[in-house]
């Protein structure tokens, strides 16, 4: 069964066919690291995740990619109302993060860069820009991308750059040549974060980083290229400017987009106030109720979100757990033999979930198709268990075909969704998987605690306590706590 994705590029329907098979590059725009993620983040993260683990079902090698935007406007503002450095909002940011991405069963990607890590590689980009007569550095210290200068600029997003031009002024202030371009690099304002380039102090613009980053970490092409529908216009026209500019080759071969998240009509955003955060979920419902209900929309089609929708929701998670759970209650059950003449008719079923599973995933990933062909199965689940409830026996040949359905649940609903992952033992392509990462560079490591333990010891032994006491209580800020025993400082997270 050939996969077949709509890309947004092409505005069709397509064959998936990777350059290099099995090896599958993927790339998604993460989160600027100012606040927690909320559920419009949380939508994309699971529809990528759960893609990610329906290719590798498919024998696909996938390399996975996704950023950290951690220097940003919001980051900086967030940094000045807490006196803060902007590093300390977007370490503390980056540690939520994976703790929320852990709760929901997110995998981690394979790389996960951040802006504050490449600032070489985001200059050699931009001074290359320049060099192919692309971008142009103003007196200011700006520099900007001339969007005219890329002729199929608005390919992705299907807009004309003439009406672009007609809706677009220069503001105030600004000094772009046309009011399309895009900064590349910005001059930075006293106080905030710069680093030295040709062009003066300064720090990139955002439209830069997915561009350094996907030529570091996967190559000039890739496969895929994933994020929010919101991203398509500016941000994904203008990777697509930067790249094939200098390239001159596609810069992905299939634009993947999710819808976003809708509350009352309205998209779910950080700016408008009506956000829910993935943390406020799942303290409150168990997280794989937020997976079930992600995936039981396609992937293109807004998600209305509501707390009614997770309660309704709820029930249905409850209901495909009990049919695995009560698996083992039918196993401490008596049993008896049954006359069938061939196999029990439960393994028809299977067989037919299976095939319905498949093929909706196959077609464009309808999750929500996939969804309704597993419940078909655990209604006939539940039919046999309430039958054998009720008798307080069960044929040798119901529980055989019983467990034959929960083995087949756990290559679909846990393997592929994710789902259910307490309930049933892990799968090896995990493992396979997390050994590969590559962690974040800054977030808290060991040898990073063991070297500041060190130092209060030294501290603590020329008696400035002061010092010790800073990197305790620090420590303690971001979860990892000190003990002194006789034997040494011990620690632990808390
Ligand atoms: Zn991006």
């Amino acid at each position: 069964m050939t996969l077949k994705l709509f890309n947004t590029l092409s505005g069709k329907l397509e064959d998936f066919v990777p350059q290099n098979p099995p090896l599958v590059k993927i790339y998604t725009c993460g989160v600027t690291v100012y606040d927690d993620s909320h559920v419009g983040h949380g939508r994309s993260l699971i529809v990528f995740d759960t893609f990610r683990r329906y290719l590798e079902h498919l024998g696909y090698k996938v390399k996975f990619v996704r950023n950290f935007t951690d220097v940003d406007d919001k980051i900086i503002n967030r940094a000045k109302e807490e006196c803060k450095d902007f590093m300390e909002i977007a370490d503390r940011y980056i540690a939520r993060y994976y703790e929320d991405t852990e709760a929901i069963g997110v995998r981690p990607a394979n790389v996960e860069p951040r802006v504050t890590d490449h600032i070489p590689e985001i200059i050699d980009l931009v001074r290359r820009l320049i060099d192919k007569g692309y971008a142009y550095a103003t007196p200011e210290g700006n520099v900007y991308f001339s969007v005219e200068k890329f002729k199929d600029y608005g390919k992705l997003s299907k807009r004309s750059i003439d009406e672009l031009i007609a809706g677009a002024r220069v503001e105030p202030g600004e000094d772009k040549k046309n009011p399309l371009d895009f900064a590349l690099w910005k001059r930075s304002k006293a106080g905030e974060p710069s680093w030295e380039s040709p062009w003066g102090e300064g720090r990139p613009g955002w439209h830069t980083e997915c561009v350094a980053f996907v030529f570091k970490h996967l190559g000039e092409t890739i496969d895929i290229h994933g994020g929010g529908l919101d991203l398509i216009f500016p941000h994904h026209e203008n990777e697509i400017a930067q790249a094939e500019a200098l390239t001159g080759k596609p810069f992905a071969r299939y634009w993947m987009h999710n819808g976003l998240v809708i509350v009352n009509g309205q998209k779910m955003s950080k700016s408008l106030g009506n956000f829910v955060t993935l943390r406020e979920i799942y303290t409150k419902y168990h997280p794989d109720v937020l997976r079930l209900l992600v995936l039981s929309v396609h992937y293109r089609s807004p998600l209305d979100f509501s707390w009614e929708k997770m309660e309704s929701t709820k029930k249905v998670y409850e209901r495909i757990r009990q049919a695995v759970e009560d698996y083992e209650t039918l196993k401490g059950l008596e049993t008896y033999d049954e006359n069938l003449g061939g196999l029990h008719p439960l393994y028809n079923t299977i067989k037919a979930t299976e095939e319905k599973f498949f093929k909706a995933l196959a077609e464009d990933f309808k999750t929500q198709e996939a969804l309704a062909a597993s419940m078909e199965l655990i209604s006939e689940m539940n039919k046999i268990r309430n039958e054998a409830f009720k008798e307080k026996k069960i044929s040798k040949q119901a529980l055989e075909a019983y467990g034959a359905a929960v083995n087949s649940l756990k290559n679909t609903l846990r393997n592929i969704f994710g789902l259910l992952e307490d309930v049933l033992p892990r799968c090896p392509v995990k493992k396979v998987v997390e050994k590969e990462m590559e962690p974040a560079s800054r977030v808290m490591d060991e040898s990073l605690i063991e070297l500041l333990i060190k130092v209060r010891q030294m501290a603590r032994e020329k008696k400035v306590f002061d010092i010790a006491d800073t990197i305790r209580d620090e420590l303690k800020e971001r979860g990892i706590i000190l003990e002194d025993t006789p034997f040494g400082t011990k620690w632990k997270r808390a």
